[in-house]
């Protein structure tokens, strides 16, 4: 239907096929390319900023910054750490006027902590980022055995963002017909009876989920029967909030279908993704450099863990550089054996908000609360919630094999190791964890987090 077709979306389908290009063998390349990429951008997207954007015009004047002084990724680190607040309180002022609104996408994110945020994204940035998926899509692809024509089952929130880019993209873009993804959409808040009667119906070669939901499903299936699960995926692949390590484990050992993991953020698209190798995240360095910090704002070497603060080099409606993500992890000082020289990151470690403060001024780090329920392989799913001083209530999602008995004294004792003596906790074993009004889930809920978003806590307790 070429004659149909207006000239606009032809332009994008060749600007995206443009960008598709050469981006698999990108994460390969040596790190001085990468890096040069890296630095053009940097560059670029100053220059940009200065001239559009009234946030930046007015700070670079403010601290007598012009845009030459931005020659690589460090000199970002000379810009004021970007808060989430700023942005949820004048989306506009961090807006490019160069680009017509009629060309923007705005997404809406963040119901679960705190005020929901608007985020707008140039037609540019998204056909960029829809061909910058091929770095992770090709990995993808080696284990569902094709590259272009096969079956994706999403489970995401309703109102999902990933839904409405992909929307955007098509009414906007042109595919050739039949090298296209067929896929098909549930809400995280469906039964996971109905997920699995829709793998069985469609038979997807790729869920996509949250990591939580996986939690949910595997522990359908571990008490429905796994041979209720008549089609097994490829690939399993899921973003945001965690998986536990149980299930991922389960997964492995008992289905056997790879998981592959995306770091992403309704402020930045393609943070990182997961090899074949799974140690961690390989970042997109040259797109959305990001750094860790420590509490006082300073940078931190690779191996300590802290905040994560991400520029977007990509998006040119909404210029977000040195923003704080609120996500906790750690840079990894290893090379990845996969070959590919993008640097990589742990797993995400949590967010900030789930920092538990005690009564004598320690923190208790979500790595330390995922600890306790390292071991434990019958435990699926867990939340923590800090009632107040040393008191806290478990909430345990469990396989029909754990013995509860057994994990209900070990889960207390390692809570009085972490905490100290005099603490209590309550363990209750749960049907399900409840999810916050988009579905998504929280493992650890810190009296922080609980008066920012008024979270509803009720469990269905079975024993
Ligand atoms: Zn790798």
């Amino acid at each position: 239907m070429l004659g149909a077709m207006s000239p606009s979306r032809l332009r994008w389908g060749i600007y995206f096929a443009w960008h598709l290009q050469g981006q698999a063998k990108f994460t390969f390349r040596p790190w001085e390319h990468i890096a040069r990429a890296q630095t053009h951008r940097v560059r670029r997207m100053a220059g940009y900023a200065y001239r559009t954007v009234p946030y930046y015009r007015e700070t670079f004047d403010r601290l007598g910054l012009t845009p030459a002084d931005f020659k690589s990724v460090e000199d970002l680190t000379r810009l004021p750490i970007l808060e989430r607040a700023q942005i949820q309180r004048d989306p506009e002022y961090f807006c490019s006027r160069e680009r017509p609104t009629a060309d923007l996408l705005e997404l809406r994110s963040g119901g679960s902590t705190g005020a929901p945020r608007r985020v707008f994204h140039d037609l540019r940035g998204v056909f960029q980022n829809a061909a910058h998926g091929e770095r992770e899509r090709s990995i993808w692809t080696r284990f569902i055995g094709r590259r272009f024509g096969y079956r994706e089952l999403i489970v995401a929130p309703p109102h999902n963002s990933t839904f409405k880019v992909q929307q955007f993209c098509r009414e906007r873009g042109f595919y050739p017909s039949g090298v296209g993804i067929e896929r098909r959409y549930l809400s995280l808040l469906d039964s996971p009876e109905r997920v699995v009667a829709e793998i069985n119906s469609f038979r997807p070669d790729v869920v996509h989920t949250y990591g939580s939901f996986l939690g949910i499903l595997f522990h359908h299936l571990s008490h429905a029967g796994p041979e209720t699960l008549l089609h097994r995926p490829k690939i399993l692949t899921y973003t945001s909030d965690g998986l536990s390590d149980s299930v991922r484990r389960l997964i492995g050992q008992e289905y056997h279908v790879p998981i592959f993991s995306t770091y992403q953020a309704v402020e930045a698209f393609k943070i990182g993704f997961e090899c074949e190798c799974h140690r961690g995240i390989h970042l997109n360095a040259d797109l959305y450099p990001l750094r860790i910090i420590g509490p006082s704002g300073q940078t931190l070497p690779p191996g300590e863990s802290g905040e994560v603060v991400v520029s977007n080099l990509v998006n040119g409606g909404m210029v977000l550089l040195n923003y704080r993500l609120g996500d906790i992890a750690t840079l990894l000082p290893e090379p990845c054996p996969c070959g590919r020289t993008l640097p990589l990151l742990s797993f995400p470690q949590g967010r900030s908000d789930d920092l538990i403060e005690l009564p004598s001024g320690r923190v208790l780090h979500p790595q330390a609360i995922r600890a306790v329920f390292f071991d434990r392989m019958g435990v699926l799913e867990y939340q923590v919630v800090h009632e107040e001083g040393v008191r806290f209530r478990v909430s345990l999602l469990t396989a029909p094999t754990c013995d509860r008995a057994a994990t209900r004294e070990r889960v207390a004792e390692r809570f009085e190791e972490y905490v100290g003596a005099g603490v209590v906790t309550e363990i209750r074993f749960v049907d399900s964890i409840d999810r916050t009004a988009g579905g998504k889930f929280r493992s650890i809920i810190s009296q922080r987090a609980r008066a920012a978003a008024g979270i509803n806590e009720t469990q269905t307790a079975s024993g």
